[in-house]
């Protein structure tokens, strides 16, 4: 029986160019200086980007390029502590090389899919949540005080 083509899998180029990210920001877990990083409410100390992103969840708004700003490359991730307070994470082009890159990339998507910068935003940190998952096994703690 014929079974097709060989390559069967779907062409997405915004996987692809997901994951290249996904694997930029891996540097960012061996940065001095970002990590660990502690919740002034709680205490609870975050070893690296990967547990920051394990064990806190999402905001609406999860990341923004406030470059214009600053004068500068500077991208916020904000995410919730089990314990509700904020943590922002800032990342510079000294921490992470390809953050720029990243953010042209990004809106270059929308600009193409016709979706908005915001959407793609929340699309990628959906991906880099999911990869995170897979590789590591977080035990997830949503105790509320
Ligand atoms: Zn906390």
């Amino acid at each position: 029986m014929e079974t097709g083509p060989e390559s069967i899998e779907p062409d997405n180029p915004r996987k692809q160019l997901f994951d290249a990210f996904i694997e930029h920001f891996c540097s960012v877990n061996s940065h001095e200086g970002v990590f660990p990083k502690k919740c002034r409410t709680c205490g609870k100390e975050y070893e690296s980007l990967h547990h920051y992103i394990c064990d806190t969840e999402a905001k609406a708004q999860t990341m923004e390029d406030v470059g214009e700003i600053m004068g500068k490359s500077f991208t916020m991730v904000y995410r919730n502590c089990s314990c509700g307070n904020t943590l922002v994470v800032t990342i510079t082009e000294e921490i992470m090389p390809q953050i720029t890159e990243f953010w042209d990339s990004l809106k270059l998507e929308a600009e193409i899919s016709g979706h908005s910068l915001k959407h793609i935003v929340t699309s990628f940190v959906e991906e880099w949540e999911n990869d995170i998952h897979s590789q590591f096994s977080c035990i997830k703690k949503n105790r509320r005080f």
